[in-house]
């Protein structure tokens, strides 16, 4: 349930708002908005009497929140949540696209990279200093080393860089290092991690789990805002399906379900979806056409010889032709 004050309810009128529910036994989450104060009613199990909040001084409505999750819902906030990454934008009339390789190989891969998609038009930089791989021998990242590459390419381009966290003991040097720390695909429901999150004063891109439903997803999601940090971007990148003409099926209906469903920015990462780069550029100008606001593309360039994801990595030259395309798709919309 949220209650909503008027536009000039007093800090006091919220106060006792607050404390009305509490003596309920609920936790009552003040969420500042723009012009008024909400507040969040959790912890409840089963249906909150609204005639108890909705008498009250400097209260305008009370609204019932049917969703299971809460903080994340559009019933709680109305608005678009836009979320800051080292000054750049994400969410509500911006289209921000993330690129870089897979995994950070050397400086000076990830520096040749990132003045390629610097140049086409990319807002921020990736690359995996972590890397969650299937085979134990496969490339793991490097490590601490590929965090202090992904700071000297911000240090060089001035991209704000988003990095993959793994594992809680490695939370601290991620969040040290990066502008915004990515949760993978496998790690969606680590609740440990998502609770670490949560305490994280670094926004935090949520891929969605290969197998999750967009509600598990948002759920997910609800951990980290549950602990008090607001700023997440979710990141559909395609689920597993019977198919085999791609890696994943990138499941472009997710896009206006979490629209409707959050008020969190969703964006869409074509090159896990797809597996191989020939499909790449269209399920990004499709992603932008339903309505994402944003991309992560895998670039790299010398793909073939590239640690990991190589089959699904754009040349530089065909990611200028995404971020072309993408951006006039997008002024569609404008
Ligand atoms: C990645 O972005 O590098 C990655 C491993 O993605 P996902 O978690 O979606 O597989
Ligand atoms: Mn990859």
């Amino acid at each position: 349930m949220l209650v909503v004050m008027n536009k000039n309810a007093t800090p006091q009128q919220v106060e006792a708002v607050v404390k009305a529910i509490e003596a309920n036994g609920y936790t009552a989450r003040p969420i500042p908005g723009g012009d008024r104060v909400s507040i969040g009613v959790l912890y409840n199990k089963g249906a909150v009497d609204h005639h108890r909040f909705s008498g009250m001084a400097g209260v305008k409505e009370v609204i019932p929140v049917t969703r299971p999750y809460k903080l994340v819902s559009r019933e709680f906030q109305p608005e678009d949540t836009v979320i800051d990454v080292g000054g750049v934008r994400i969410g509500n009339g911006n289209l921000t696209i993330m690129a870089g390789p897979c995994a950070v190989e050397s400086e000076y891969q990830a520096l040749t990279i990132a003045e390629h998609v610097k140049g086409a038009g990319a807002d921020i930089f990736r690359g995996g200093a972590f890397k969650p791989r299937t085979s134990p021998y496969s490339f793991q990242g490097l490590g601490e080393e590929g965090l202090k590459i992904l700071a000297k390419v911000r240090e060089e381009t001035g991209m704000p860089v988003v990095t993959e966290v793994l594992d809680l003991d490695k939370f601290d040097v991620v969040e040290e290092y990066a502008d915004m720390v990515q949760i993978g695909t496998r790690n969606m429901q680590n609740f440990s991690l998502l609770r670490r999150a949560g305490h994280s004063h670094r926004p935090i891109l949520l891929k969605r789990g290969m197998s999750a439903t967009v509600e598990e997803w948002l759920m997910a999601a609800e951990y980290i805002l549950e602990g008090g940090n607001t700023q997440v971007v979710l990141c559909e990148r395609g689920v597993r399906t019977f198919v085999t003409h791609s890696r994943n099926t990138l499941d472009i209906s997710a896009v206006p379900v979490v629209r409707r469903e959050s008020h969190l920015p969703i964006i869409v990462d074509p090159s896990h979806a797809a597996g191989y780069r020939d499909q790449v550029i269209s399920l990004a100008r499709a992603s932008i056409a339903a309505e994402a606001h944003g991309l992560m593309v895998e670039v790299h360039h010398d793909p073939d010889h590239a640690m990991s994801d190589g089959a699904q990595s754009l040349y530089p030259a065909q990611f200028e032709t995404l971020c072309k395309h993408v951006h006039a798709i997008f002024e569609v919309f404008r």
